[in-house]
């Protein structure tokens, strides 16, 4: 089974892919953790996305797109997986289209998640990560704060905030590309019968992980 994870920063994609990807046993692919995980290790790939990353724009397709190619042929994703920051664009959308093709896959399901907009960048501001490229677990400062200050709960590494979550106007830039390159996708999918729209807000108390077990009983019952 092929997800798509769709929605705005901050929303909680990567919360809810991972809690999919433990549930249904496939993996989650996050581009911007490929990024950072390259940019971390000091590759040629993580050297040239790391110029439009701290600037808050699209990594181009040359790059992008094989990298996602390369991953998606790899043995654990041969059952599907949760993609996580990709599609971007409907060009994206387009080449993921042909990649799946070519080995008789699709997409099955995406999942975009709604969050006001206000809100969003209080998260992505208070967003702080695990610096364990193996454990990777999000918390957020108010509405879900690690037992002990700066410290992952699950495996005791330092928790750190993302280098592009510090600045409100490389916020402002991320957001304003996502309503204008790839908020389209939702149409897109739309169209296509797959989508289902979720709204994650803390006024209404209706958070990732509530709905990560409602597409998991959506999935059971299709
Ligand atoms: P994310 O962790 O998904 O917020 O991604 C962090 C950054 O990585 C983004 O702001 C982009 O610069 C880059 N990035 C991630 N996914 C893509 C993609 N599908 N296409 C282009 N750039 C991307």
């Amino acid at each position: 089974m092929n997800i798509i994870m769709l929605g705005a920063q901050g929303t909680g994609k990567g919360t809810v892919a991972g809690i999919l990807s433990e549930q249904l046993g496939i993996p989650q692919i996050s581009t911007g953790d490929i990024f950072r995980k390259n940019i971390k290790e000091e590759t040629e790939l993580g050297k040239k996305a790391n110029e439009y990353i701290t600037k808050g724009q699209l990594v181009p397709d040359e790059i992008t797109v094989p990298m996602v190619s390369k991953r998606l042929s790899e043995d654990d994703a041969k059952n599907g997986a949760i993609l996580d920051g990709f599609p971007r664009t409907i060009a994206q959308a387009e080449k993921l289209d042909e990649i799946l093709a070519e080995s008789g896959n699709k997409i099955d399901l995406v999942v975009n998640l709604t969050t006001p907009r206000d809100e969003i960048i209080e998260r992505i501001l208070t967003r702080r990560v695990c610096s364990n490229q193996a454990c990777k677990t999000t918390y957020n400062l108010i509405m879900n704060p690690p037992k002990k200050e700066g410290i992952c709960d699950k495996c005791g590494s330092e928790l750190v905030q993302r280098e592009d979550d510090k600045s409100e106007e490389a916020i402002r830039q991320r957001l304003a590309i996502y309503d204008e390159q790839t908020s389209p996708l939702v149409e897109y999918y739309e169209k296509r019968g797959v989508l289902k729209t979720e709204e994650v807000s803390s006024r209404t108390n209706h958070l990732g992980t509530d709905v990560a077990k409602e597409v998991i009983d959506y999935i059971k019952e299709k």
